[in-house]
């Protein structure tokens, strides 16, 4: 089963994805999480995508197809995988779909989690995010058990450089530009299912259950 995660920053991709993994047993890859966790660690590609994340701004699709197709060339995605956060522009949804067509293989769903704008930016705001595990809270709608404390691994949380106000506005004009032109993409190659993605999280993966099938 293989699963793209489609939607404006902050409408739940995340969450969602996690929750799909668990059940379903695929992995949970993030272009976002793996880009954070080598500017945690020094790399040279973490320098490289700071310059762009923390302007809001997306990080060149050569840098980033790259990384992600050596991902999801990894043994753990024989059965599968769900993609948080990739592809987020058009070309990098065709060279995705080029490789699996050599490999006879295509996207089965890709699931947009509908969000207004006016909803994003109270959401990131209180967003908290764990920069060890990747697991990410709410203060309000998913505290963690200690305040500040990841409840996974017990590190400290974090509000992410380009969760600010400011940044959050950039990133949503980028995906309006690039990445909500996905949404018709795999409309037309008949995969594309939308979920409502202001209700309560747990109904939303109901929503999204249902499509996958238990
Ligand atoms: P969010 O959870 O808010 O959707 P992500 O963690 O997915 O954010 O991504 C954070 C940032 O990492 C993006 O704003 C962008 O700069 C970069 N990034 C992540 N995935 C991609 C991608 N597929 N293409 C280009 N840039 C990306
Ligand atoms: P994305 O990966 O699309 O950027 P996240 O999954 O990180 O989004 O969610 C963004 C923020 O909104 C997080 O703080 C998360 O805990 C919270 N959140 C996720 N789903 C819901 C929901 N259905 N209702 C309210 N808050 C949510
Ligand atoms: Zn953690």
């Amino acid at each position: 089963m293989k699963i793209i995660m489609l939607g404006a920053p902050g409408a739940g991709k995340g969450t969602q994805a996690k929750m799909i993994a668990d059940k379903y047993g695929v992995p949970h890859i993030s272009t976002g999480d793996i880009f954070r966790a080598n500017i945690k660690n020094g790399t040279e590609l973490g320098m490289e995508a700071k310059k762009y994340m923390d302007q809001g701004l997306l990080v060149p699709d050569e840098l980033t197809v790259k990384i992600l197709l050596d991902r999801v060339a990894k043994d753990d995605c024989e059965k599968g995988y769900v993609l948080d956060g990739f592809p987020r522009t058009i070309p990098q949804a065709e060279v995705l779909e080029e490789a699996l067509a050599n490999i006879g293989d295509k996207i089965d769903f890709a699931i947009d989690v509908d969000v207004p704008d006016e909803n994003i930016v109270r959401r990131m705001s209180g967003r908290r995010a764990c920069l060890s595990c990747g697991a990410t809270y709410h203060i309000e709608h998913v505290p963690p058990k200690a305040e500040g404390i990841c409840d996974r691994c017990g590190k400290e949380l974090v509000l992410r450089d380009d969760d600010k106000a400011e940044t959050v506005k950039n990133r949503l004009n980028v995906y309006h530009e690039q990445t909500q032109p996905l949404i018709d993409f795999y409309e037309k190659k008949g995969v594309l299912k939308s979920v409502d993605g202001t209700v309560d999280m747990q109904d939303v993966f109901v929503a999204i259950v249902s499509i996958l099938g238990e």
